[in-house]
């Protein structure tokens, strides 16, 4: 088949658009300000290991600004703010965000690794939909289901992880802002530079001093956010481990918290599936985003009568991918984020091959420099395999058969996660019987990792509580 293969020219997106400095400071009270009790690291290109910025570690004073900051703008400006105000500069962020997005999609790419087409197609575009949908919601809170007149919450200390820098930043800014809280953001170490060309937005955009905070920084830094006292709500996304830390730290202390974690999602093939629609769901499930997806279809169920079609599919599929530059409009899949990651990737890859499933990667090379791993299917995987019940976080798929529904629906619930799954089948109500019964959050129905702003999203189980995106999604930020 690689012989029907087109060969691509490269077609690499331009870099000149980002205006990248050379270090940032922390983002406090309205303005970029120097640390007082942290260090500096540097922030790396994961397709190259090129240093693109000095970033600034926030120590326990910073952090300490940062909540008295948003503290003072909470209590004088943003919570008794007419809400239709409040709207106006949500819709200004909207629009300026689509003003900067190739800007935005370019830089998201360099510093994460992720392909510059979804940037570009996906992540840029979801994110200023949050704020525009966000922003409609401003001055129609006694609307939401919530009581007359629901009451903003504080300042909320909210931490995101590296995989969707800049949509994670939305999913926790904007309905916080909408709700009339005020924010400390924490982005991943490894990926802090748009939710710094944001702060730089939200100046554009005249929102108050204090309103919005950035402190950048490592684990510690969220650790001390989380701890403060003077933080009335915490949002987290990240790891399920993490999470259990957090969920104990705040135990007791009347903070509200809201936990989004990780996943194991199931990816359920029928045989009456349309094969060819399956395969690209099944890619689009595991490969969008490297697998770097808390909702990815890591575990792919197929029935046994179509698993030979399925499987031969699929691997011609794979032959076709891109792996390279994310900055090239060409690529499928970019880097892994970080050399931490790519072990973690590594390890258990091996261990699966240890276990006896049976390990496949098309023909792929890889660059010499920077952090890649080929997409990789797994078959023969048993459900005590550690590839079936861990989440890898990278692009590799695990293959499970399945003889009847019933078998379907106890292999995708046998997880300690419970975040989405998908269902691919031509009957309607076998639809709906299947979505009744999975414990997951969010269930795809011949498509997946569909996102929309106005549709909550998350977990059962190991996977988190709290509901981001939608009505459901403002619950979390008003005390009700
Ligand atoms: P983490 O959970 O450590 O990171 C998420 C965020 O939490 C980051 O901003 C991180 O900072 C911060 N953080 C780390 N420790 C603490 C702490 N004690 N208190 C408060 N905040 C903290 O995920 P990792 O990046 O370490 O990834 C590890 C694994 O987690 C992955 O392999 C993957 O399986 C899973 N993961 C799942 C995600 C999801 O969306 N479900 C997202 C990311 C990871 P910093 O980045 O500086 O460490």
């Amino acid at each position: 088949m690689a012989g029907m293969k087109f060969d691509y020219a490269p077609a690499p997106e331009s870099r000149a658009i980002v205006d990248l400095k050379s270090s940032y400071g922390l983002f406090i009270g309205g303005e970029f300000v120097d640390s007082r009790d942290g260090r500096p690291f540097k922030t790396i290109s994961p397709a190259s290991e090129e240093v693109l910025a000095e970033i600034t570690e926030a120590g326990p004073q910073d952090v300490d600004r940062a909540v008295a900051a948003a503290r003072s703008a909470f209590e004088s400006t943003w919570s008794g703010m007419r809400p239709a105000d409040r709207a106006k500069y949500l819709y200004r962020v909207a629009r300026i965000i689509q003003e900067r997005a190739r800007e935005l999609a370019v830089l998201e790419s360099l510093d994460n690794g992720k392909p510059i087409r979804e940037s570009r197609d996906v992540d840029i575009p979801l994110v200023a939909a949050h704020f525009f949908y966000y922003a409609g919601w401003a001055d129609k809170l006694s609307y939401a289901g919530f009581g007359p007149d629901p009451r903003p919450l504080g300042v909320a200390g909210q931490i995101i992880p590296w995989n969707f820098p800049l949509l994670m930043l939305a999913w926790k800014i904007a309905p916080a802002l909408a709700a009339g809280n005020t924010v400390v953001l924490k982005p991943a170490e490894t990926t802090p530079l748009t939710a710094l060309v944001f702060a730089e937005i939200c100046q554009q955009a005249g929102i108050p001093p204090g309103v919005v905070n950035i402190v950048t920084g490592a684990g510690d830094t969220g650790r001390t956010l989380v701890e403060h006292p003077g933080v009335d709500k915490v949002a987290f996304t990240g790891s399920t481990e993490v999470g259990r830390m957090i969920a104990k730290s705040v135990a007791g202390t009347g903070k509200k918290v809201t936990l989004e974690l990780g996943g194991k999602a199931a990816n359920i093939i029928f045989d009456d599936a349309p094969i060819d629609q399956a395969v690209e769901g099944i890619v689009n499930g595991i490969f969008f985003n490297q697998g770097h997806v808390c909702c990815a279809g890591s575990r792919l169920l197929v029935q046994e009568s179509v698993y030979d079609d399925v499987l031969a599919s699929l691997k011609r599929r794979l032959t076709t991918l891109r792996v390279g530059d994310p900055l090239d409009k060409n690529t499928d899949i970019g880097a892994i984020n970080s050399a931490a990651q790519l072990a973690r990737i590594r390890e258990l890859s091996e261990v699966g091959e240890q276990e006896g499933a049976e390990r496949w990667s098309p023909p792929c090379e890889l660059p010499d420099r920077g952090f890649w791993f080929p997409p990789t299917v797994f078959t023969g995987v048993s459900q005590a395999h550690r590839i079936a019940r861990e989440e890898i976080f990278g692009p590799v798929l695990s293959v499970l058969t399945f003889r009847t529904p019933d078998e379907a629906v106890e292999k995708a619930n046998n997880t300690p996660y419970g975040l989405s799954a998908g269902v691919w089948t031509d009957k309607g109500s076998r639809i709906l019987s299947i979505a009744a019964q999975l414990r997951a959050g969010v269930v795809w129905a011949n498509t997946f990792n569909r996102f929309d702003p106005s549709a909550p999203f998350g977990g059962y189980k190991e996977s988190g509580y709290g509901r981001e995106g939608g009505r459901h999604g403002l619950e979390a930020y008003l005390d009700v």
